[in-house]
């Protein structure tokens, strides 16, 4: 699986709609600075599911819709799509390429999609679920980051390697299975103490 271009439209500063392709020889983006290399990474972050305002280095979510500029007006909607080469299978869905997108207007709606069906964020973390691309896995490194692993404590890098071992999905089905269980078992007792009521 591959990242195969990203397309932008009125996602910070990025009003009029940009594709990026990315043919096998490109490596990196360069340009001056505050030029928006970075918020080609943050656009990455925001489609996989990113909810921290914070960690796109904004104050509130509206703040990743174009606020407008010298000449410009500010807009109303942001909108990013990530096209992935699926031909290895890699990610555990049935086609040989996958368009994940999300948009949100300045009212706050707000949407995702995979290969242009509307979805539950649930559903776009699922598919990334130990492949590495998550928006917390370690496919995107920011600045800092580095640092930050180093200095994590043991049990918050270890997630990093369940993430590179594709046990994370396990962990997680275990979780969610353990509170149906726990769920399932105080209403077994509700019922017994029903019984025992009506005995
Ligand atoms: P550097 O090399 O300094 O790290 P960069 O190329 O990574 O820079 P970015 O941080 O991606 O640059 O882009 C910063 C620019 O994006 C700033 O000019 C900022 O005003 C603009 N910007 C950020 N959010 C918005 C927004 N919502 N609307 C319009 N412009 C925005």
């Amino acid at each position: 699986m591959f990242l195969k271009s990203i397309t932008i439209k009125g996602f910070k500063s990025f009003a009029d709609r940009v594709k990026v392709d990315f043919e096998p020889a490109i490596t990196g983006i360069i340009g001056p600075n505050g030029s928006g290399k970075s918020n080609i990474s943050d656009a990455i972050r925001w489609v996989l599911g990113e909810q921290s305002a914070k960690t796109l280095r904004g104050g509130k979510m509206e703040d990743v819709i174009f606020a407008g500029s010298g000449k410009r007006r500010a807009l109303g909607l942001a909108e990013v799509t990530l096209t992935l080469d699926n031909r290895d299978g890699a990610l555990p869905i049935d086609y040989k390429e996958v368009i994940i997108g999300r948009r949100v207007t300045r009212s706050g709606e707000s949407d995702y999609l995979i290969n242009n069906n509307t979805c539950r964020l649930k559903d776009i973390k699922e598919l990334f679920m130990d492949t590495g691309i998550g928006k917390d896995a370690y496919s995107i490194i920011g600045q800092g980051k580095v640092e930050a692993i180093l200095s994590e404590n043991s049990v918050d890098r270890r997630e990093l390697f369940e993430e590179a071992a594709g046990i994370s999905k396990h962990k997680s089905r275990k979780e969610e299975a353990e509170k149906k269980l726990d769920s399932t078992e105080q209403k077994l007792q509700r019922i017994k103490d029903i019984i025992h009521e009506i005995e």
